[in-house]
């Protein structure tokens, strides 16, 4: 698995290159990025940590970091959804934690993830305690594919205890 500090490395190169800004806040964006790691290890490409991945790279493709909806939720709301990309605007105003509205279209969410091709052999469940499992912040709804939740959501603070499992994901 590459390092996170690697990967950001990458991303912080393409935002210059590309006049993008990066989050701030260290925390924040070494969480968002560590989730973008785990994910490139598991599924091979950068689906966003904050959305469920159906495993298949086409269907996914919409949510492969940076994605579709970055360009009009920096827009709207000075931050994509993962608040990894912000503007300066939403610098200013102090990095504001209320998540934003999910932009993906609700229906491609319930198709991909009911049209999953990943084998139900690969996925882990909580007998064998391979994997990793995707985490829930109840607070605010971020999701996190990792091994254990983040001391703090890095989208609306709330501390590790608030996280719950919301599903499993694949194994790896
Ligand atoms: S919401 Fe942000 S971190 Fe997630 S895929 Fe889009 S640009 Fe990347």
């Amino acid at each position: 698995m590459r390092s996170v500090k690697e990967i950001e490395e990458e991303i912080l190169a393409e935002a210059e290159k590309t006049g993008y800004m990066l989050n701030p806040d260290k925390d924040i964006r070494e969480s968002i990025i560590e989730g973008l790691s785990i994910n490139e290890d598991r599924l091979g490409y950068w689906s966003c940590p904050c959305r469920r991945a159906s495993g298949n790279r086409m269907a996914d493709f919409d949510i492969i970091c940076p994605c579709e909806y970055r360009d009009p939720d920096l827009k709207e709301y000075g931050r994509c959804y993962c608040a990894l990309y912000v503007t300066q605007s939403y610098i200013d105003k102090g990095l504001p934690t209320d998540p934003i509205p999910e932009r993906r279209p609700e229906k491609k969410i319930i198709k991909y993830a009911e049209s999953s091709n990943i084998d139900d052999s690969q996925k882990i469940n909580e007998k064998s305690g391979k994997g990793i499992k995707i985490w829930r912040c109840q607070v605010c709804g971020y999701l996190c594919a990792r091994p254990e939740p983040p001391s703090i959501c890095p989208i609306c603070r709330a501390k590790k205890e608030r996280f719950e499992i919301f599903s499993f994901s694949i194994g790896q």
